[in-house]
């Protein structure tokens, strides 16, 4: 069952190339809520598996789990290899399946870290504006002048943020891609 070690790196650029709930979703029929999802290898009434962290999953009541690859390897009856083709073919990641030169493998992992720090910076940037807004809202709510003696000196934390929120807001909905 070991992976060939020349696909090793070809084969975890797929496996992480898609999202796990992107492919249950894909591939079932089953419920996604939060982090949990209708486990299509048992008879599962209720959503009793879970989506882990680096992008894998489990069910702890038919103890299936492993990354997105085995996912589709044990939902269709595929080896490794073809559910590794599938997800190319199907996501059209167009990442070469064979045995890979030593230039190729470091050009993938080169890849996926660009991918990973592209991810966390988006992350980060999004962290800040989601902070960003709820300050605003707690100065509108907790610096908004009280009476008319107040507008003539306004707390700048207020006017900041009722000058700038609609735009935080904005940026909130609307995040680069
Ligand atoms: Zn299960």
């Amino acid at each position: 069952m070991g992976r060939k070690r020349g696909n090793a790196a070809a084969l975890r650029k797929v496996a992480e190339s898609v999202d796990i709930t992107e492919i249950i979703q894909r591939y079932t029929k089953g419920k996604i809520i939060g982090r949990t999802f209708t486990c299509p290898f048992h008879d599962d009434a209720h959503p009793s598996a879970h989506i882990r962290v680096g992008n894998r999953w489990c069910c702890y009541v038919c103890n299936e789990g492993g990354d997105t690859i085995d996912f589709v390897s044990k939902l269709f009856g595929l080896s490794i290899m073809d559910a590794a083709r599938r997800i190319n073919d199907d996501f059209e990641l167009n990442i070469p399946l064979r045995t890979l030169s030593d230039d190729e493998k470091q050009k993938i992992d080169e890849d996926l870290l660009k991918k990973q720090e592209a991810k966390r910076n988006k992350d980060a940037a999004c962290m800040e504006l989601v902070l960003r807004h709820r300050a605003m809202v707690y100065a509108i709510r907790h610096f908004a002048p009280k009476s008319i003696d107040d507008m003539d000196h306004l707390d700048p934390r207020y006017v900041d943020a009722v000058k700038n929120i609609d735009r935080v807001a904005w940026l909130l909905n609307h995040p680069a891609s």
